[in-house]
């Protein structure tokens, strides 16, 4: 199978922002279950900018194009959720600076790259109940499948997007101990984490673009994604 292009990743950026600004006010409103209400909203903000920009933004390769969206993010996005989804970006663009397609296992090596940064730059780890919970999997996801070389970049994309859901019903329960939620300890037990709602819906959105049939089941799932 080919390796994946610059093309795929400004349309899974593309799709990203239509998720973003579609769940403005749901993902916000789950923040404020256990958090201070705006994550849905810095996001958006931030993505609205990477909407506009990204027909312009450099594409002479997938590094420049996504340090260029790190850049937005981090000017862009508001409150905690900026600088970490701008050093997840940044790292990516790092293990992909200069090339025009990457295989599966650059490909893992971004996202385990991205993984690394957003724990350095946060200092949350894995049962933290943060968007790593999510992306943790992910990325032992994506290694496993680039080490036993399937070429079934859908099937792959299917199982980062299961893990992505499993991880709001596992980490429900779970207290913060990082992000904002970590601020009202206790009143965070048994709300879902929106980061991680967030990116398991990013995935799902992904999914149904590249016409990949899944069938989300976790509720907050099925309302981001009505
Ligand atoms: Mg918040």
């Amino acid at each position: 199978m080919a390796d994946i292009t610059l093309a795929l990743f400004e349309r899974a950026i593309k799709t990203t922002a239509t998720t973003v600004l579609r769940n403005e006010h749901y993902f916000s409103d789950l923040d404020g279950l256990a958090g201070d209400g705006d994550f849905g909203t810095s996001l958006a903000t931030g993505f609205r900018v990477i909407d506009a920009d990204l027909p312009t933004i450099d594409k002479s390769a997938i590094g420049a194009m996504l340090l260029k969206i790190s850049m937005l993010c981090s000017k862009h996005v508001g409150g905690s959720s900026g600088p970490i989804w701008g050093t997840g970006f940044m790292k990516a663009a790092m293990v992909s600076k200069g090339k025009e397609s990457v295989t599966l296992t650059e490909l893992a090596e971004m996202i385990q790259s991205a993984v690394d940064g957003i724990m350095a730059r946060g200092g949350a780890k894995l049962g933290d109940k943060t968007l790593l919970d999510a992306l943790i999997p992910i990325a032992e996801t994506l290694n496993a499948a680039a080490a036993s070389g399937t070429t079934d970049h859908a099937a792959v994309l299917k199982n980062c997007a299961d893990v992505a859901e499993k991880a709001i019903d596992e980490t429900r329960t779970l207290v913060a101990h990082r992000g904002r939620a970590s601020q009202v300890g206790e009143r965070s037990a048994n709300t879902p984490d929106p980061g991680i709602v967030a990116i398991a819906t990013i995935l799902q959105d992904w999914c149904k673009e590249w016409g990949i049939a899944r069938t989300p089941t976790v509720a907050e799932l099925l309302q981001a994604t009505a």
